[in-house]
This record gives structure tokens, C-alpha cells and sequence, in this order.
């Protein structure tokens, strides 16, 4: 909200120093802007919405201005906070919004446009940020669980580990592959159904028992094995 500066007086330049040069004073009077604010807020909001479209131009261009202030950094980390106190709500709210909005096509004919048009713009700051992610461990471990439940749903078999099994799993190799017994370390060593999906029934459970580390020569000579 912008609020419109009133022509200061002396006397309210005056007012202003004692009271920032005074912490119970100062205390005292943002005690009493927040009681009044909390019991105006209907009409604060409404006439900020009025003073909004009125003056819609201006605002836009204050809140450009208001960006490029060092005091931004400030404002971002208390939004921050804010949000970090009321992410559930926001989560709610904002998932609520978009199920109703959702059923409206003209609607998601306009988000489709700007989600394609965001990702244009920021195409190669995503994709950079994903390669960053994909050499994390919880990034990397998360392409490959794609992969593998996409695999297991083609032979429509059912995984039934998650993501933090594995990697428990794999810390407790210490590296070492379970079939030829190298060392190849623990980001080369790769999934093996114990039972191999091809000789797997329909909808067959696999575990985290039912599933093996083994490096990536070893396994592909087992499929070679099975294909013989
Ligand atoms: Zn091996």
C-alpha cells in the first residue's frame, strides 16, 4: 500500500526526532498505529483497493521505485517471515483458489498461456537450476526413482520403497558392489531387482529387501544373461 506523504510541519519534524530518539514513546505510538490500524482494517483495505484503481499508474510506478530500494531486502526478508509463519494457510488458500479457478476454461486457457510464456522467459534459469539440483544426492536420487517407478509401471509391477530407503541402502554398501565386490562408489551403483522384472508376475511387491546395489557392468551383464 502507498501511502500519500502529507506536507510535514515543523512541528511534526519536530514531533518525529524526540519520539525516534525516545524507545518508550516510540513503543507507545506504534502500539496505538496497530490498535487503530486492527480496527480500521475493513476500511484501511478498502480505501487502499480504491486508492489502487484510482491511482493505478502511480502505484505501479512507486512499487518499481520501492524495488530497486536497498530497504527491498528488508521488506523481502519480512515477507519472508511472514510466510514462513502462515505457509499453511497460504498453501490452502492458494490450492482452494486455483480448484475453483480451475474449472473455469477461460481461465486455464490464461494460465496455460502464462505459465509457457514464464517458462520462455526464465527457460534458461530453470534449466540451470535443475542441473543444479540433479547433482544434489536427493536431486539425483530423485531422477532415478522416476525412472525406475516408470519402469516398474510399464511391467506393472509395484515399487514399495521410498526414495530414503534407497539411499539408506546405498550408505550401507559403503560403495561396494554387492555382485563382484569392486569398489565403484556409491554413485555408480545401480538398482537390481533381486527377482528381475522380466521373469516378475503382475503387480508383484518389490521392498526394499526384494531390491539389490550393484554396479552398472554387473548389471548389465545380468540382463545380458537373461535375454541368453
Ligand atoms: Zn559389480
Amino acid at each position: 500500500m502507498v501511502r500519500i506523504k502529507k506536507e510535514s510541519t515543523k512541528y511534526n519534524k519536530l514531533y518525529w526526532i524526540r519520539m525516534k530518539n525516545n524507545p518508550e514513546m516510540y513503543r507507545k505510538r506504534k502500539e496505538s498505529n496497530k490498535r487503530w490500524r486492527d480496527k480500521n482494517k475493513e476500511q484501511i483495505n478498502i480505501k487502499a483497493v480504491e486508492y489502487r484503481k484510482n491511482n493505478l499508474e502511480e502505484v505501479r510506478k512507486k512499487n518499481r521505485e520501492y524495488g530497486r530500494l536497498k530497504e527491498y531486502e528488508k521488506a523481502r526478508g519480512y515477507h519472508k517471515k511472514w510466510y514462513q509463519k502462515n505457509k499453511e494457510a497460504v498453501r490452502v488458500k492458494s490450492k482452494e483458489t486455483y480448484d475453483k479457478n480451475i474449472m473455469n476454461p477461460v481461465w486455464k486457457q490464461k494460465e496455460l498461456l502464462r505459465c509457457r510464456l514464464k517458462y520462455k522467459k526464465f527457460k534458461e534459469k530453470y534449466k540451470e537450476s535443475r542441473k543444479k539440483y540433479y547433482k544434489t544426492q536427493n536431486g539425483r536420487m530423485n531422477m532415478r526413482k522416476h525412472v525406475w517407478d516408470r519402469r516398474a509401471r510399464e511391467k506393472e509391477v509395484v515399487h514399495l520403497f521410498t526414495k530414503e530407503q534407497w539411499i539408506d541402502k546405498l550408505k550401507k554398501t559403503k560403495g561396494i558392489c554387492k555382485s563382484c565386490m569392486k569398489n565403484v562408489g556409491e554413485n555408480n551403483l545401480t538398482l537390481d531387482h533381486i527377482n528381475p522384472l522380466s521373469k516378475a508376475k503382475k503387480e508383484e511387491i518389490y521392498t526394499i529387501d526384494d531390491i539389490d546395489a550393484i554396479c552398472k557392468s554387473c548389471n548389465s551383464k545380468k540382463s545380458n544373461k537373461l535375454i541368453v
